[in-house]
């Protein structure tokens, strides 16, 4: 595929398609991230290509995080997730490499990818079509998505099950597609992915829930509830979070359970 003319946005990281005439990101326009002071500026993904690669880093024995090195963008990382009728990758990223391909081929190939919300819908199709996978995006955020091809199935409804009992939950807030997913086998009682749904602080020890993060847009208080209740239904001790840091990897329901008790 020649990539060459096409725009990446340098702020958020989302590539446009062929078609696109507009000079600037729909994404870093929207009122939940930001077009710099600087003004709005692009790259493409050859340009990144020659400074930057995809870092990989092994969590546990079936999930491996992928960043782009050094950092560009918004900085998240994505999650490679090994099970047994498929691979998953959690999220995206945007730079996709010749090594980072032949180790996902390497571990049996990519059945799939998730992705939380807009922000890191990033270079979702030069993945998905790099290893023929399909993308699973909640129908609520149809809107946002501007460069998925034919790849991208859009599901609906509160949670849909995926293979080898992976289940995506719609928790919306920050966008209303918001999702996570859930990973029971991954630990004892069980582990999630949460993008930025909630963001983990610094201190480790607070999950905030906000309509924007770099914008500090908070959600109203029947929303923080309605997501409070929806993290209490499901069961889970471990969660990993966007940043390569937010790795909780015990008592992670009872850091939920007392960051959103400071909304009372
Ligand atoms: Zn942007
Ligand atoms: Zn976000």
């Amino acid at each position: 595929m020649n990539t060459t003319h096409l725009k990446v946005c340098t702020e958020c990281g989302t590539q446009y398609p062929e078609n696109y005439t507009g000079n600037s990101c729909i994404i870093c326009e929207d009122e939940r991230q930001a077009v710099p002071q600087s003004g709005q500026s692009w790259t493409t993904y050859e340009q990144l290509l020659e400074k930057h690669s995809v870092k990989i880093k092994k969590i546990n024995d079936t999930l491996y995080e992928f960043v782009v090195n050094p950092r560009f963008s918004i900085g998240q990382r994505a999650l490679f997730v090994i099970s047994e009728s498929g691979n998953l990758l959690w999220d995206c990223i945007p730079l996709i490499d010749d090594e980072v391909i032949e180790f996902i081929q390497s571990k049996g190939g990519l059945k799939g990818i998730a992705i939380s919300h807009p922000h890191y819908y990033s270079m979702m199709k030069m993945w998905a079509e790099a290893f023929n996978s399909i993308i699973y995006i909640h129908e609520k955020d149809k809107e946002w998505v501007v460069n998925g091809g034919n790849s991208v199935e859009y599901w609906k409804g509160d949670h849909m099950n995926l293979w080898d009992q992976l289940k995506l939950h719609n928790i919306g807030g920050h966008f209303e597609g918001s999702s996570i997913i859930e990973i029971p086998e991954m630990s004892e009682k069980g582990t999630l992915l949460i993008g930025d749904t909630m963001y983990l602080s610094p201190s480790m020890k607070h999950f905030a829930t906000m309509r924007s993060y770099p914008n500090r847009i908070p959600l109203p208080l029947s929303e923080v509830k309605r997501i409070e209740k929806r993290f209490e239904e499901i069961s889970f001790d471990t969660i990993y979070g966007f940043y390569s840091y937010q790795n909780v990897e015990k008592n992670a329901k009872e850091i939920v359970k007392n960051s959103f008790s400071k909304y009372e």
